[in-house]
């Protein structure tokens, strides 16, 4: 692990996670890190199962309401 390094803060990795990070001055020093820095990208897969997690849920709810005749 790099030091003297600041990591990503948890908001920050979990909308990376979800694609929301599309601004290159920030997406950019984020990919950086993460290339050097194996603990934030195990931070960022288990942000990535949080947010499947949460999608797989949205979908199943409206795969429900589909059901139920909306
Ligand atoms: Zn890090």
């Amino acid at each position: 692990m790099p030091e003297n390094t600041i990591h990503p803060d948890e908001d920050t990795l979990e909308r990376y996670a979800m694609g929301a990070i599309r601004n290159e001055a920030e997406l950019a020093p984020l990919e950086e890190h993460l290339l050097a820095c194996p603990y934030c990208v195990a931070r960022t897969e288990r942000m990535e199962d949080y947010v499947w997690s949460v999608r797989s849920a949205l979908s199943q709810s409206w795969i429900q309401v589909i059901e139920s005749g909306g």
